[in-house]
């Protein structure tokens, strides 16, 4: 198979975390000839949305997605209240870096709970009623399932086909609907969550190039020694990134590749430029 265009490669913050703040991760980008961010609301505020906004738009950047809404299940009422209008200043904030996308890592069980379709009814009505708000902004909602071991405290939608379902509830599709908008509502792939799922070639080709709203890349590392905050580079694990690309192409996907990778042992402690470097060359080769 032929190597990615290397224009495709996006640069999620996480990469470059405790080193780069986003206007240092913005001019890193553009000094590398990586044409694609995808900031986290923290550093984003760090900077400022307008400032940030100004920077990237001076380096003609592309923002694959701003990282992340979500959380939505709580105890009460008040606070999912509270989750539901950050989600909403999400919104807004993706709306002005023109933001392809607003992630969604929807939020695991509240605390103290052990009722897990609780959760997963909170998440659905927390997205019901932002989704209305991300229409009119034309900001589209991208779930991303999360690997079953965060579905306690990160994101009780664990796999693609679970995302689609709640996508087609929430947004149904119009019988043989077409065109090349993208939906209101559908999925980031992160292949670090859902590798390992036997109906993943069947899940990507039922999102479809409409739904498939992001793709976020790693590698899955034997043995993995935290399950948070070590991802390995492209090429040193064990995911078939080629061979999950065909799949996305197939479906119609011809959007950005975004690496995404939490390596406080690795990655977080090198050199940032020289992590965009190898990004490069390993989503060239690897990817
Ligand atoms: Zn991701």
């Amino acid at each position: 198979m032929a190597p990615p265009p290397a224009g495709l490669l996006s640069l999620n913050t996480a990469t470059t975390r405790g080193r780069w703040g986003l206007a240092q991760a913005i001019e890193g980008c553009a000094r590398r000839g990586i044409r694609g961010i995808s900031p986290w609301r923290d550093l984003l505020h760090a900077m400022g949305v307008a400032n940030a906004a100004r920077a990237i738009r001076a380096h003609d950047l592309t923002v694959t997605g701003l990282c992340r809404g979500g959380m939505f299940p709580a105890r009460d009422a008040r606070t999912r209240k509270a989750n539901i209008a950050d989600n909403l200043r999400a919104i807004e904030e993706a709306h002005a870096l023109g933001a392809q996308c607003l992630v969604l890592v929807v939020g695991g069980l509240p605390a103290g709970s052990k009722d897990i379709a609780g959760a997963r009814a909170q998440v659905k009505e927390g997205i019901a009623a932002i989704l209305p708000q991300a229409r009119a902004a034309g900001v589209p909602l991208a779930i991303e399932p999360l690997h079953p071991m965060y579905a306690a405290d990160r994101a009780c939608v664990n796999t693609l086909a679970q995302a689609l379902d709640l996508c087609e509830a929430l947004e149904p599709r119009k019988p043989g609907a077409t065109g090349a908008k993208p939906c209101a509502l559908g999925v980031a792939v992160d292949v670090y969550h859902v590798w390992w799922d036997p109906q993943l070639e069947a899940g990507i080709r039922r999102a479809g190039k409409r739904r498939l709203l992001a793709y976020h890349i790693c590698d899955w590392l034997v043995p993995t020694t935290d399950l948070l905050l070590d991802r390995g580079m492209m090429g040193d694990g064990v995911i078939d990134l080629k061979r999950i690309r065909s799949w996305m192409t197939r479906a119609g996907y011809r959007g950005f590749h975004e690496v995404e990778i939490f390596s406080a042992a690795n990655w977080w402690k090198r050199d940032p430029d020289e992590v965009l470097a190898t990004c490069k060359a390993r989503h060239r080769w690897m990817s």
